[in-house]
């Protein structure tokens, strides 16, 4: 089969590679769509893993084998996967830690080499304890919207971490695929969404995702830089005040690696409010913070990784009832032969690209039923 693997930092090669073998308690699925996933792009981009690897973990296909036994799942069945899935057992789960969970850190959907997610691949193996994180997809759903579960998870997962009445106010930083999940979902609970970001048509974006106020930030490295800052601070700080009536936010979501950014939403969310970080995931980076803003503000800085294996339902009745339409944050489809310019484009994203997704169906929607002729 035709496989995209990582050989090294930035280096993906398009290979021939053997379909991976199945045991007996596995599942073979020929994958249709893999979302470009921002873990990955630093992954292959700062070569932090050892190669080689297939990776791609946001996927959705068919099944096409199931081992002799496996229950509960026939050839043919379009499913989403989980490419983590904790075993709800452990220290850490019964704490509900579950991205802390040493089951939870094995991959377990591999297209070969060490498991990485495979979906980069044309089939993938699913093992045994990554099967109860597979969901059916519903015939009127496309592959598409099920190649979405994983991160959509990830981002309800970090909104239950944040203690929120209807009508709070919070700050969503960074109108990304991710920062917009969270507008959306945010918006669902009833919380009013302050979306900032630097590209206009994300922001528009964000709005019709029911954000109720949209600012417009300037690059810290733009020309005027220190006045423009200077300038958005206070105004961004001026709408949080306005529409909080002066409380200050309840709670902000960092979905930006800045620690600009963190360090003014420390300063715009009100006593005992919460910071969320979200896209700080690369180690080493040290904050200068004033500890006193959560020692006596308690003011509380918390963090967010991967998926809540418990959710699954949930975002899966979120996203199939289109409640939350994942298919308007998907811009860019790449064939598997160019998974590489798919990295580079989620890597570097420009005012038109949202979600990039490497694609090997040509028909993503599922067939619709058309009305009989007279
Ligand atoms: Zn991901
Ligand atoms: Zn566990």
């Amino acid at each position: 089969m035709r496989a995209v693997v990582y050989r090294g930092a930035n280096d993906l090669r398009l290979e021939t590679v053997p379909v991976p073998p199945i045991r007996a308690n596995e599942l073979l699925v020929k994958v249709a769509v893999c979302g470009v996933c921002p873990t990955d792009i630093k992954k292959i981009h700062y070569g932090t893993v050892p190669p080689p690897r297939i990776f791609g973990h946001e996927t959705a296909g068919t099944v096409v084998r199931t081992g002799a036994l496996v229950r509960g799942f026939r050839i043919g069945e379009r499913v989403a996967l989980h490419h983590h899935v904790p075993c709800l057992d452990c220290h850490a789960c019964r704490h509900r830690a579950f991205a802390q969970c040493v089951q939870y850190k094995r991959t377990g959907i591999s297209a070969g080499f060490e498991p990485a997610g495979g979906g980069y691949a044309q089939y993938v193996r699913v093992m045994p304890f990554v099967l109860p994180g597979v969901v059916k997809i519903p015939s009127r759903n496309s592959f598409l919207e099920g190649a979405m579960l994983e991160p959509v998870n990830t981002v309800l997962k970090a909104i239950n971490r944040l203690a929120l009445l209807k009508g709070d106010t919070v700050l969503v930083a960074g109108q990304g695929p991710i920062g917009l999940m969270f507008t959306r979902l945010l918006a669902l609970r009833g919380v009013s969404v302050l979306a900032t970001d630097l590209l206009q048509t994300r922001l528009q974006l964000a709005s019709q995702f029911g954000a109720k106020r949209v600012f417009q930030v300037r690059p810290p490295s733009s020309p005027e830089s220190g006045k423009a800052v200077r300038n958005v601070a206070d105004n961004l700080a001026e709408i949080a005040a306005r529409l909080t009536r002066g409380r200050g936010l309840d709670a902000a979501v960092i979905a930006v690696p800045s620690l600009e950014v963190v360090r003014e939403a420390q300063q715009l969310i009100r006593g005992a409010g919460q910071v969320l970080l979200f896209s700080h995931t690369k180690r080493g980076e040290a904050a200068n913070l004033d500890l006193a803003t959560i020692c006596v503000d308690e003011k509380d800085l918390i963090g967010s990784y991967s998926a809540d294996f418990t959710l699954q339902n949930e975002v899966a009745k979120l996203i199939f009832s289109r409640r939350f339409d994942v298919r308007k944050l998907v811009t860019h489809r790449f064939p598997l032969e160019q998974t590489a310019a798919a990295v580079e484009l989620a890597a570097h994203p420009t005012p038109d690209s949202l979600k990039v997704v490497v694609t090997q169906e040509d028909r993503l929607e599922p067939r619709r039923v058309s009305p009989a002729r007279h």
